[in-house]
């Protein structure tokens, strides 16, 4: 069955693009073309944001009651549970997500973020009233934020589109979602869920492109509000737009997260730890807790543990459940990544395993091999610079104070985590480092609480009910006594 597509999803249907731009989609493992599809030029976006436009200024969307949106979006809700499977492999297809973490992430991820939003918009308080200091009532009211432009990036397509367009479409808004180049065809499958589920004409519209159109769609003046996902790069240059035409923008960016091992950690619980909170995903995850940073007593125990399981992971194939790094996402990332091992050599620090070259058993595809640096100084730039591919760093401190120092002396502060023999040292830690999400023995992301970052991470959150209000605006009425 082929993959290819003709077509946008725009006003409810399939519309022909206004150019002939193609884009190719190519797999990372095979180098060979799996599906080509339009790529979307300005005259597509203007389509898309007028029909988002009408839909939100003319349709029954906006006007709907909650429990009447909230009605739909369980509609799509069980169609996207019933096709979890084909999600994941669309995906490991496009941009070489190994399998088993497709299964486990990329498609069941953004299905409970829709469960989760789901609970949250059912005892949201849309509309409240309050004794004000006057003695008299106000009402506050959560109004819809208006149309919104949602540009995800390639790593995470589907768990990136929900996080914004559930909430959106929850509160009211209406939506154009452009997605990355690279990740076009998880939201044809999107699409004719979004259809069937019976959301109404305009309320969603899909065009994919690349950054010169996706910029024009941020400028566009019938778009109210940016939601974005991707590099800090693009993420300031989307702000400033925003800053200039006073939309409101909220902005999910880089990380350069850091992984602090306590001394009484249990340490082959922390590597199988780490090997998922550093590694997932090929090291292509903004929340990768890349800097390891071990105390000085410890240090050569956790370089050595560190080394044997990573030079152990499988290499290969995304497709094969076996497989726990895949390929990287296009040739350029491959380069990216290439160029910060030669970096990282010659700053100083010390290959313990992997480096430059193909992986064993493998002579094409995009991929590098899982590497380990020691001896890393933390001003290093392959410390302090988003690698977004299976590069660590292992990093010495003195003690937890300067542990902590070293955690929090970056840009950014999306995520990290500390792993240790004793809750409460760990919460400690968890407190004072300066990130948007942490974990204490664990990273699993709570769809019920908000996720977002410090710093050049970025600004606003998603997720929870603080996610759901980044798609609203206040209200207040007053009222007579
Ligand atoms: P990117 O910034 O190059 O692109 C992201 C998306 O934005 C793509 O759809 C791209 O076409 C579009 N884009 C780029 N420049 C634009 C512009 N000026 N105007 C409008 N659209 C523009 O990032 P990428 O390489 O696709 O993704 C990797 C980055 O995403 C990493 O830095 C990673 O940390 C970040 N990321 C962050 C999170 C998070 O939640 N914080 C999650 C996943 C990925």
């Amino acid at each position: 069955m082929t993959l290819d597509r003709d077509a946008f999803y725009i006003d409810g249907g399939w519309a022909a693009p206004v150019g002939s731009d193609l884009l190719q989609v190519v797999s990372p493992h095979s180098e060979e073309v799996v599906a080509i599809v339009p790529e979307g030029s300005v005259g597509d976006i203007d389509a898309a944001v007028a029909a988002a436009r009408r839909a939100f200024d003319q349709g029954p969307w906006p006007r709907m009651s909650p429990a009447e949106r909230i009605a739909v979006i369980e509609a799509f809700s069980m169609l996207y549970a019933g096709r979890l499977g084909e999600m994941a492999d669309l995906i490991t297809t496009e941009m070489g997500s190994p399998t088993s973490f497709s299964n486990l992430a990329q498609a069941p991820a953004p299905w409970m973020q829709i469960e989760a939003f789901l609970t949250i918009a059912r005892e949201y308080p849309w509309e409240s009233t309050r004794v004000g200091n006057l003695g008299t009532p106000v009402m506050v009211r959560h109004e819809p934020v208006g149309v919104v432009a949602a540009i995800p990036p390639w790593n995470v397509p589907q768990f990136t589109i929900m996080s914004k367009v559930i909430p959106a479409l929850l509160a009211g808004c209406t939506v154009v979602v452009k997605p990355a180049p690279e990740t076009p065809l998880d939201t044809y499958l999107m699409a004719e869920l979004l259809q069937e589920a019976g959301v109404p004409a305009g309320v969603v519209n899909i065009v994919t492109a690349g950054r010169e159109v996706g910029e024009h769609l941020v400028s566009h003046p019938g778009i109210d509000k940016v939601a974005f996902t991707g590099s800090t790069a693009a993420g300031r240059k989307i702000a400033a737009i925003c800053g200039d035409q006073l939309k409101r923008v909220s902005l999910e960016l880089g990380g350069k997260s850091a992984a602090i091992v306590l001394d009484d950690a249990d340490l082959a619980k922390t590597i199988e730890g780490l090997k998922f909170t550093a590694l997932m995903n090929s090291g292509q995850a903004c929340v990768a807790q890349t800097r390891i940073l071990a105390s000085r007593a410890n240090y050569a125990t956790v370089v050595d543990a560190l080394a044997e399981a990573v030079g152990a992971m499988v290499v290969g194939d995304p497709a094969d459940p076996a497989t726990e790094i895949g390929p990287m996402v296009a040739q350029r990332q491959q380069e990216r990544v290439e160029k910060y091992i030669a970096l990282g050599q010659e700053e100083g620090a010390r290959i313990v395993t992997g480096g430059n070259g193909m992986p064993d058993g493998l002579d094409r595809g995009w991929y590098v091999r899982p590497t380990v640096f020691a001896d890393v100084d933390n001003s290093m730039r392959i410390a302090q610079e988003e690698i977004f591919g299976p590069v660590l760093s292992v990093i010495a401190y003195d003690d937890v104070d300067d542990a902590v120092r070293i955690a929090n002396d970056s840009d950014y502060g999306l995520a990290g985590t500390v792993w240790t023999g004793d809750q409460e040292a760990g919460l400690d830690v968890a407190r004072r480092v300066r990130a948007g999400t942490y974990g204490v023995n664990t990273y699993t992301m709570d769809f019920a609480a908000p996720f977002g970052g410090f710093k050049a991470s970025g600004i606003g959150r998603e997720f929870g009910a603080e996610g759901l209000g980044q798609y609203t605006e206040l209200k207040s009425v007053y009222l007579e006594g």
